[in-house]
């Protein structure tokens, strides 16, 4: 049995965000004895652990290289364990690579989830864009795993305070001051990686109709007033994401944030609606974790209807969103 160390960085009240909860939940389904390790500015305990490390204090409030990538390295040593598991967070993802370099051990991105097989421990993830699923193990050690939000549930048994033993990180350097943090000016937050339903819209929504006119401003209600109703994740395609930078008539709440597709996002939904977008391989290549895929398209040979979608509408969308609104609303 392998001593297994979860890896978190707490939130700034001390709790652990859901991915870390993912990240405990697939931990302790390894099975070894557990070890947590967290990092933050106030870390609290958590139960059910044979051993709680703790880094604390300012400096590790934020996301900074040095910091991170010391604590992180500080925790692994301590802890000695052989496995470390931790939420494939951007903050994670930036310095654990670099902790297992200095540790001389090796890390895995992007896992999908984690199992014993044959007696191993044993990661599965991604290749090619989401084209081929592989299942690896290694006997290098220490082995970092860092797990991709939304992969397996979180755990959800109740968090009992345990003593927190904290670990000395040497002093590093530190180059990089957070003045403070700058969100996309998208006026209104339509990116929900938790909604069951994942709406995409296309460039349809912005070209000429089949009056000869476009419908931007409609397009927009339309999109906005669905998206209040129902709550649902907005996804874009490219070309219309794009269509912003070339001073287009645009939707106004789209940004590159949006973009699902090779370039852009994989995001995980139960279900997914796509409209006025034509589904070529590099947009649908970004649904792979969409477990139902429909779409609204006027046109019969759009790439959805070769096998992409499991429903296509041939219809106009203006006119399905109209009804379906209507529908919520009623
Ligand atoms: C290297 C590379 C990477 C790429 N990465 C991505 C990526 O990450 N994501 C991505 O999205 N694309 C990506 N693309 C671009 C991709 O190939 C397509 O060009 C893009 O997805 C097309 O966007 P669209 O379907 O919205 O627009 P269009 O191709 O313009 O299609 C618009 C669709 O709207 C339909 N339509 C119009 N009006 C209506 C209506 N009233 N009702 C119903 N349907 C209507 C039309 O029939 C048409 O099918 C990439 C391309 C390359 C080469």
């Amino acid at each position: 049995m392998e001593t297994v160390l979860l890896l978190a960085h707490t939130e700034a009240d001390g709790s652990l965000a859901k991915p870390a909860l993912e990240a405990l939940a697939a931990a302790k389904s390894l099975g070894g004895e557990l070890h947590v390790g967290l990092v933050g500015e106030k870390v609290r305990g958590l139960g059910g652990a044979a051993r709680v490390l703790g880094v604390a204090g300012a400096a590790f409030a934020q996301s900074r290289y040095s910091t991170d990538a010391a604590a992180a390295e500080a925790l692994c040593r301590a802890s000695g364990a052989s496995i470390v598991i931790a939420p494939g967070t951007s903050r994670w993802s930036r310095a654990l690579p670099g902790v297992a370099f200095r540790l001389g051990g090796r890390v895995d991105a992007h896992a999908t989830s984690l199992a014993i097989e044959n007696g191993a421990p044993a990661v599965t993830r991604w290749f090619y864009r989401q084209r081929m699923e592989a299942v690896l193990t290694r006997s290098q050690r220490p082995w970092i795993v860092l797990l991709d939000p939304g992969c397996v549930p979180a755990w959800s048994g109740e968090l009992v305070d345990a003593t927190v033993e904290t670990v000395a990180v040497p002093a590093v350097k530190m180059r990089t001051t957070v003045t403070g943090t700058r969100s996309p000016e998208a006026g209104e937050q339509t990116i929900r990686p938790d909604a069951r339903l994942l709406f995409v819209a296309g460039a349809g929504w912005t070209k000429k109709q089949a009056d000869g006119a476009t419908h931007t401003a409609e397009a927009e209600k339309l999109i906005l007033n669905f998206l209040r109703a129902t709550q649902a994740s907005l996804g874009g395609s490219k070309s219309l994401v794009d269509l912003s930078g070339e001073g287009e008539a645009v939707l106004r709440f789209m940004t590159h944030l949006n973009q699902i597709g090779q370039t852009g996002a994989t995001p995980r939904h139960p279900k997914g609606l796509s409209t006025c977008c034509h589904g070529e391989e590099p947009h649908a290549v970004g649904w792979r974790f969409i477990g139902q895929r429909r779409a609204v398209n006027l046109d019969p040979n759009c790439g959805w209807a070769r096998g992409k979608a499991d429903v296509l509408y041939v219809a106009d969308a203006f006119e399905v969103m109209r009804q379906v609104n209507a529908l919520l609303q009623g």
